[in-house]
Formats: C-alpha cells, structure tokens, sequence
C-alpha cells in the first residue's frame, strides 16, 4: 500500500519510574514517570512520556479489558501501523472511552503518541516538528521554570530569587515563578498571607530587573475570582506576563471573570486532556493563554489540534512541561510547528532538584543567545539512558 514497506508495532511497554530521594510531601510531578516504548518490526523504536501518577498510566496501558470500548491502549496497537498516528489516536480512544475518555487515560495515550511520532521521524529521517507540518519559528524562547525549595517563608524567598539570579546568569531572558505558599498546592506544608505572596513576586522582580519577562505560577490557590482579583490589583504594577492557574481548574465562569477584569493575561491548561476540555477553558473561560502540555493533552496529535483552535481565536500557546527531557523535547518539537506559542517551559537541569529531570534522558536541546535552536535529529532526538530506566524502575 502507499509503495512503502510495511510497519508494524511488535510490543508496547510501559515503566514506572520512580526517583529514589522522591518526597511524596512536595508538590512536584517529576519525581516519577511514566516512559512507553514501542517496538516495530523494523527495528526502530520510539519513546513517549506520560505526566500522570504512573502506576495508574500502566494500568490504562496494559490492564486486560472484557468490553469492545473498555481496553487497554496496548491491545489496540499491536500489529498495527505506527505512521497511522490519527488513526491509531482515534481506536485508542475509542477503544477505551469506557475507561474515561479524559484525565489518565488520555495522559497515558500522550505517551504512546508521544513514542509513535518519535517513531514516524525516525522511519523518515526527520525531527517531528517537520511531521508536524515544519519549523514556523527560527527560535523558540525557553522560560526557566522555577519552583523554590524550603519549608519557611524567608528560606522560600530567598531560594526562588536565587534560582532567578541563577537563571538570568544562564541567559535566560524569561523567568516563571511557583509562588504558592498557600491553597492546595501549598509548598513544603506553608501557609503564609497574600501580602506575604506580594513580597515574593517584589523580591523576584527587584532580582531579575526591569527587562526580563516575568511570570508567575499560584497554583489554583485562590478560592475564587473575587479573592484573586484583590490580590491580582497589587500584581499589575509588576509587568508580569501570565498568572497561571490563578483559581481551580473547573471554575471556568472564575477564569471568565478575571479575564474581564485584570490586566494581567491569564493563563491555564496544564491539566487539560482532549481538544473538547480546551475548547471550554477557551470558549466559557476565556483564558488568554492556553498551556497544553504534550504528555497529557493526547500527545502530539492532539497538541495540535488545541495549537489551531488557539489560532482560530488568536490566542497565545505557552506550553506546559515538568517532566524528564523527553517531555521537554517534545515540548520543543510542538512549539516550533506552533505559530500561537510565544515560550515554552523550560525545567533546567541546573536549576532543579529532580534526580530523574538531570539523569533519565538528554534533551540535546541546544540553546543560544537565550532562545532554542531548532532539533534536527530524527524523531524526538533524545538518548534515553537505559540503565537509568532500569535503575529507576519500580512497576
Ligand atoms: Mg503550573
């Protein structure tokens, strides 16, 4: 068919990674992972990664199923065509909406989108951001994504403006700071004032100066819109670029409102799966930045359909990324071939406390004067360190 060699998917696994200093009283998602691999007859193989709790991805990856639309994502692909990404997104998805149809079954199938993509550039010699219709920027601006460590107010301060002085020295002309001391989110058990959460983003802002971008991350720890916006007020004197997630997640008429009412762009997403939980956050919430990450959304496949609805509404897309360097290298293919997305999130191995962020997989993304040049390897382009998988691996 097609005049081309035959492809098929031989075997499909899923590993559950586990960092070995992982602390389930922090708030971040990095200390684990969830890596599929996928073989093919043809002797290429392909790598995706899932941002899930990642015994539960296994599970949507290879429990046995007893309904047509109630299986797991591995029976589906077996023996079939990897270069058959829509295809095979939309069985996978069908096959398995009585699983939930969002949430971590779509997570899950990010990753073997993820690894089909790796596999289809790499049968054809090419970087997935060609795939995915080519490069529309020349370069892409990393932020550096910053989330403090400490169990104190001032030893949190202190920590977030080092890491931003740290991050300037390193080039980088946009910073995002995690400040969240307080809300479900809350770091390192904290419970401090708003004013005090003001004090931050003053201290981050004096640090850095006038001239880098700023951004800042509360996660969802405002108990309403009415809330945010008394705090949000103060904030707009700080030139920021986005406040993430500035209330929960489903209180879309929330985002709405703050939308209508602050000046300061407001930005969520990173949670979504499928196209249809973006077209609410877009259409009813009427967010100004989207921020699909690619290891949860539904992979590249449907990254790509949010990056044009985003478009369509001439919105900005600043994807989401807290993974290992796979994720970030996807992160980087998606953006390239998105011409709404502005930055991309960037977790720098120097600038964080993630074993599995430093040691699972070289991004080889390279950065210069600040901004990512586009990847050129085939496929995704990363070295997975193998006997870091098996020394991480716990399920
Ligand atoms: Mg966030």
């Amino acid at each position: 068919m097609n005049g081309r060699p035959e492809v098929r998917i031989t075997e499909v696994r899923g590993h559950v990674l586990l960092a070995p200093d992982s602390d389930a009283s922090l708030t971040s998602s990095a200390q684990d992972s969830f890596l599929v691999v996928i073989d093919t007859d043809a002797g290429v193989t392909g790598v995706g990664e899932a941002d899930v709790n990642p015994w539960i991805a296994k599970a949507c990856l290879s429990a046995p199923g007893t309904h047509t639309m109630g299986r797991s994502l591995q029976e589906v692909l077996i023996a079939q065509d990897p270069r058959e990404t829509d295809e095979l997104w939309r069985r996978m998805y069908i096959g398995s909406a009585m699983n939930g149809r969002r949430g971590a079954v779509i997570h899950a199938m990010s990753a073997v989108d993820m690894a089909l993509w790796d596999i289809r550039g790499k049968l054809a010699g090419q970087p997935v951001h060609e795939l995915l219709g080519g490069p529309v920027h020349e370069r892409m601006r990393p932020y550096a994504s910053l989330q403090p460590v400490g169990t104190s107010f001032e030893e949190y301060r202190d920590s977030l403006c080092e890491w931003a002085a740290r991050a300037c020295e390193l080039g980088f002309q946009a910073v995002k700071a995690e400040v969240t001391m307080s809300g479900p989110y809350a770091h390192s058990g904290l419970h401090e004032s708003y004013d005090r959460h003001t004090e931050v983003v003053a201290a981050v802002r004096d640090t850095i100066g006038p001239d880098v971008t700023l951004m800042v991350d509360v996660q969802y720890m405002w108990p309403d819109a009415a809330t945010a916006l008394s705090v949000l007020r103060d904030w707009e004197a700080f030139d920021l670029y986005m406040i993430e997630t500035p209330v929960w997640s489903d209180d879309l008429d929330g985002y709405a409102e703050l939308a209508a009412s602050t000046s300061i762009p407001v930005a969520a997403g990173e949670w979504l799966a499928t196209r249809w939980e973006f077209e609410a956050l877009m259409d009813r919430g009427r967010i100004a930045i989207a921020q699909p990450d690619v290891s949860r959304v539904g992979g590249f496949t449907e990254a790509m359909i949010v990056a044009r609805m985003a478009e369509e509404r001439g919105l900005t897309i600043v994807p989401h990324c807290w993974k290992t360097g796979v994720s970030s290298a996807a992160t980087a293919h998606f953006a390239f071939a998105t011409s709404a997305c502005a930055f991309i999130e960037y977790l720098p191995p120097q600038l964080c406390v993630e074993t599995l962020r430093k040691e699972l997989a070289q991004d080889n993304i390279r950065i210069d004067g600040g901004a990512i040049v586009p990847p050129t390897a085939p496929g995704l382009g990363v070295d997975v360190d193998w006997d870091a998988v098996r020394r991480f691996e716990v399920g």
